[in-house]
């Protein structure tokens, strides 16, 4: 499932920065999750915990924060920044979520609000990013 292959990889790289911090613990790590990852937020609570390695001590009491960034298209014409929702207005659900699906077909349903133009790039809401660990480190131990 896309929610067990993300945490995986959350759970990799708060081990790698938890490394080079020098942590003895990791007691949280807040993640970041783009819209359009189109992941359920729960479920991936759920998987993050659920993908703690068995062998990981610092891993044992962490608690998992996951934070949904919503999902923000910039105009390459004029620079204005809208959303999907502001730029759809009244087209059909099915299309908001065939878009959400694949954001590179999102130039073929709308343009800029502001100008028109198809020309812009999604500037928000596609990645997942750790935005904070917090842990003790060996020297606070
Ligand atoms: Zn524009």
């Amino acid at each position: 499932m896309h929610e067990y292959a993300l945490a995986d990889a959350v759970v990799r790289a708060a081990l790698r920065a938890a490394d080079d911090a020098g942590m003895v613990a990791v007691q949280a790590v807040h993640v970041r999750v783009g819209e359009l990852q189109q992941i359920k937020q729960e479920l991936f609570e759920f998987a993050l915990a659920e993908s703690r390695p068995d062998d990981e001590p610092r891993l044992a009491d962490t608690a998992f924060h996951v934070a949904v960034e919503p999902a923000a298209l910039t105009c390459r014409v004029c620079s204005h920044t809208f959303t999907m929702a502001d730029a759809l207005g009244s087209s059909s659900k099915d299309d908001l979520e065939a878009i959400h699906f694949v954001p590179e077909l999102a130039h073929a349903f709308f343009g800029c609000p502001s100008c028109g133009s198809p020309d812009f790039e999604v500037s928000a809401g596609r990645g997942v990013t750790i935005s904070a660990v917090e842990g003790v480190q060996a020297e606070d131990a």
